[in-house]
């Protein structure tokens, strides 16, 4: 009988299969940059923010100072192609004024991570995985991101809480990985651990484990997934 699965077995073959490939975030990204990319990912695709973030750049206006100066109407008309444009550039203002609030966004960022968090959340437009993604990419503190595919990823291996709640995702994750961090002595850092796990599951779920029609056959995770098509064990008992 197989042993069951961990969440560091998880990452590894996670990092097996997509190394290779680059992802918007990690490695490290300009900060200001992420920030207002998390903002702008809410409700979209990436590439709709890709075209935003051109946009901006464009007009010089991905800095904090240019960001701050321009007229309302001139931001929603740049973010307009990353949707709900008027909400997004209402909650980029939010972000620009807790920054300014701060002395800045680099003092903002140096804020300690548990309390940055309650800053974030306590801004107008930011929830938990907007928030939990500036704290790590941004400000590079221990954070976990959670989204749809963690949620994808992890119910088709048959692991992790049957609940959507956020909150308990986390701390599952967290508690586990490390638990497991302490067990094996994984040589790399709680921060750099979390914020290469998280964009591992996104290009997992977005090259492989997509919604409809994973590609189980190219997974490695195959053998020990209970997603019918796949061939692990609980794949059988369900298909
Ligand atoms: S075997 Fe298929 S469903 Fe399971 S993790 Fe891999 S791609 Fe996803």
């Amino acid at each position: 009988m197989s042993t069951a699965l961990s969440l560091l077995d998880v990452y590894a073959a996670l990092d097996r299969m997509h190394a290779r490939r680059g992802w918007h975030w990690w490695p490290d990204a300009d900060p200001f940059e992420v920030c207002v990319g998390a903002i702008l990912v809410q409700n979209t695709m990436w590439t709709n923010v890709e075209r935003a973030l051109d946009r901006l750049r464009e007009a010089n206006a991905l800095d904090e100072a240019a960001m701050s100066a321009l007229p309302q109407a001139e931001l929603e008309e740049l973010v307009r192609p990353s949707g709900q444009y008027r909400q997004k550039a209402k909650k980029l203002r939010a972000f620009l004024l807790l920054a300014e609030s701060h002395g800045g966004l680099a003092h903002l960022l140096a804020v300690e991570p548990v309390a940055l968090r309650e800053h974030l959340l306590a801004t107008w437009g930011i929830g938990c995985e907007t928030a939990d993604c500036i704290v790590c990419y941004a400000a590079r503190q221990p954070a976990l991101a959670i989204d749809a595919y963690t949620m994808r990823l992890f119910s088709r291996l048959g692991m992790g809480p049957r609940s959507a709640a956020y909150d308990e995702w986390q701390s599952w994750m967290l508690g586990n990985l490390d638990r497991e961090r302490l067990q094996t002595a994984h040589p790399e850092p709680p921060r750099d651990l979390y914020a290469r796990y998280h964009a591992l599951i996104v290009m997992h779920c977005k090259h492989l484990c997509q919604k409809r029609a994973p590609l189980c056959g190219d997974c490695e995770l195959r053998d020990r997934c209970s997603y019918p098509g796949s061939e692990g064990p609980g794949a059988q008992a369900r298909g």
